[in-house]
């Protein structure tokens, strides 16, 4: 490991931004290197190594030898003295595209799980998904949910005997594997606080995605094990009642939600409870304007519980891949702007707040017009990632993509990778899947069954995969 303290460190941790100096992070990488300079042009090209994939995470070796007109023997002498170099390490994992690294593909490096997906070797997912959901109260125009589509209530006791089995074999060796989203909406299942108290018992810190139309007194009453959750990640789609009308069609749905958020506060500071809380926001086309109004807001639910202000705060496009999903160009021309004002404002009215603006939109806030990774049906894997993450409905069947688990969905049953009940764990369904080489021929269409997870996973398991066709070996995938 190549180490220094100097003071030029931030001169290299810098030199993937926008702002940064490249020249002058080259001099420091060659000051650094010293003796053990391979040639005159080392430090040049780990720089731009770093500016390569602080940028692009996803480049296959061979490209960036390309850019670099360096060969194989030389690109990876590169990478081996670049991952031993911790300044440069810093500036590809804080680059624009950061975010990918440090959310996604370096914890999963760690795991062992891509390694798994590319030698087809079974191994529990590292990211569970549970849909309890059995219907859902909103129609938002943005997703991909079949109206009227729901579950049988009869599917409700057995959906949550087989839950409560999939909990008892869940590996507790990451107290965060397990989530509660949909699918539909996890709240209007009346056995969700069971399983959120068994999982607790268990030491799963779970987290809830709702819509937090349901989260009333009555709910939390009839479920106390809600209060057993880790965090409760509110979705918002709107700032009014007439824009939550627009996306979700029901009626003065906003001042619902705004209500029961605001008495979640008190309550959960009355009993002090641990249980976090936080938005996730959509900048749909034509909003981004309205960042303004969501400080407002959260403003107004810090003052309903001062001393426990909203915890966290997630920030991001529409991922899905409508042709009317993604923001038009003059309004995404502002958005640097725009997310800067908003920082300004946040700082303000709730500086405890830990906002996440995903991947597209921090490169955006760092002034690089980053467009969003969009997998499509050629780039998708046939065999998909199951020992990364599943998802599981309220009938056990087990999907491999994040947004195909609505009921009714056209061509999504053919991601179902099985099904788990009583004589079937999802260790099974997933070792089955794995061993047996099953794979779905992905159709037009497919690519919106997953979410920016599934696609960032995709692409760099594609990335993996081209790196070890073109034989780079252990130096495949870059960093890890
Ligand atoms: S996006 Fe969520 S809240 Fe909206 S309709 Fe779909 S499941 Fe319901």
């Amino acid at each position: 490991m190549i180490v220094s303290t100097d003071a030029s460190d931030d001169v290299i941790e810098n030199c993937a931004m926008p702002h940064g100096d490249p020249a002058a992070a080259v001099r420091a990488v060659d000051r650094l290197l010293g003796a053990r300079r391979p040639d005159p042009s080392s430090a040049a090209d780990l720089v731009r190594l770093a500016r390569i994939y602080g940028t692009e995470p996803f480049t296959p070796l061979s490209e960036a030898a390309r850019v670099l007109g360096a060969d194989r023997e030389r690109l990876t002498g590169l990478v081996a003295l670049f991952r031993e170099i911790p300044q440069l390490r810093r500036a590809a994992e804080n680059g624009p595209a950061g975010k990918y690294w440090h959310n996604t593909v370096l914890p999963l490096e760690r795991s062992g799980r891509l390694d798994a997906v590319v030698t087809s070797t079974p191994a529990f997912p590292s990211s569970v998904g549970f849909y309890p959901g059995p219907t859902c109260m909103f129609r938002c125009h943005f997703c991909v949910r079949v109206t009227g589509a729901r579950y049988d209530p009869a599917d409700l006791v057995p959906g949550n005997e087989m839950f409560a089995s999939v909990i008892d074999e869940l590996p507790t060796d990451n107290p965060h594997l397990a989530y509660l989203s949909g699918g539909l909406e996890p709240l209007t299942n009346p056995g969700v606080g069971d399983l959120v108290a068994r999982a607790g018992a268990r030491g799963f810190a779970l987290t809830t995605y709702t819509n937090a139309f349901a989260l009333t007194d009555q709910t939390l009453a009839r479920q106390p094990g809600l209060w057993d959750l880790h965090a409760v990640r509110t979705s918002l789609y709107g700032l009014d009642d007439a824009e939550y009308e627009a996306t979700t069609g029901k009626k003065n749905a906003f001042s619902r939600v705004r209500d029961n958020l605001k008495r979640f506060q008190r309550l959960r500071a009355e009993r002090e409870s641990p249980v976090r809380l936080g938005l996730s926001y959509l900048v749909l086309p034509g909003r981004s304007g309205r960042l303004v109004e969501l400080a407002a807001l959260i403003a107004e639910l810090n003052e309903a519980a001062p001393a426990r202000p909203l915890d966290f705060l997630n920030v991001r496009e529409d991922y899905s891949s409508r042709p009317d999903g993604a923001l038009p160009p003059a309004e995404r021309a502002e958005l640097q702007d725009t997310l800067l004002a908003f920082d300004e404002r946040i700082a303000q009215v709730a500086p405890t707040l830990d906002v996440d603006y995903g991947y597209a939109l921090e490169s955006v806030r760092m002034g690089v017009d980053a467009r969003l990774l969009r997998i499509v049906p050629e780039t998708m894997r046939p065999g998909a990632h199951p020992q990364v993450s599943v998802q599981i409905d309220l009938r056990g069947d087990v999907y491999l993509y994040r947004e195909a688990g609505f009921p009714d969905l056209p061509g999504a049953t053919r991601y179902i990778a099985g099904t788990v009940g009583p004589r079937t764990s999802l260790h099974d369904v997933v070792e089955r899947f794995v061993t047996s080489g099953s794979v779905v021929t992905p159709v037009a269409g497919d690519e919106n069954l997953m979410d920016g997870f599934d696609q960032a996973v995709t692409a760099r398991l594609n990335q993996i995969e081209t790196d070890l066709a073109d034989g780079w070996g252990a130096a495949r995938g870059f960093l890890r």
